[in-house]
């Protein structure tokens, strides 16, 4: 199975993924919800999450995040 789904902590805190996982909008990222909320709150968040549907329009469903590639 895939990491993001068999990991049990949080790539950018080490915290613990039991309260639920999320990938960043940056990269590849698992996040724990902690991190997720700090993410959203961004200035550059709504840039990443366009970035993320127009790679998913153009069939791109890999796209690693604006930070990522
Ligand atoms: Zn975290």
């Amino acid at each position: 199975m895939d990491k993001f789904f068999t990991q049990t902590n949080c790539d950018r805190c080490g915290g613990t993924l039991k309260a639920g996982r999320i990938m960043s909008m940056y990269n590849t990222d698992c996040l724990c919800m902690t991190c997720k909320d700090k993410e959203s709150k961004r200035v550059d968040y709504d840039e990443a999450v366009k970035a993320d549907h127009e790679e998913i329009k153009k069939g791109n469903y890999n796209f690693k995040g604006i930070k990522g590639q």
